[in-house]
């Protein structure tokens, strides 16, 4: 952790461009974007539980904007 993050990722483009949406915080992991895009699962489900094909790509704005829960 030698860099720090200045600026947060845009969450309205972020969730425009993946077709997300805002939801209470995933009970598993903290991140509160979810999935529209779904068929597999009756519900949305999050983003980060559950993530969609090339979400490498922007994983890094997800956990900035929700930094990831602490196992212990
Ligand atoms: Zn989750």
């Amino acid at each position: 952790m030698s860099k720090k993050i200045s600026q947060l990722p845009d969450l309205a483009a972020l969730i425009e461009q993946h077709q997300l949406v805002q939801g209470k915080p995933c009970a598993a992991c903290g991140c509160e974007l979810y999935r529209t895009n779904m068929y597999q699962w009756p519900q949305p489900v999050c983003v980060r539980c559950h993530p969609p094909r090339g979400y490498h790509e922007w994983s890094d704005q997800v956990d900035a904007l929700y930094p990831r829960k602490r196992a212990s």
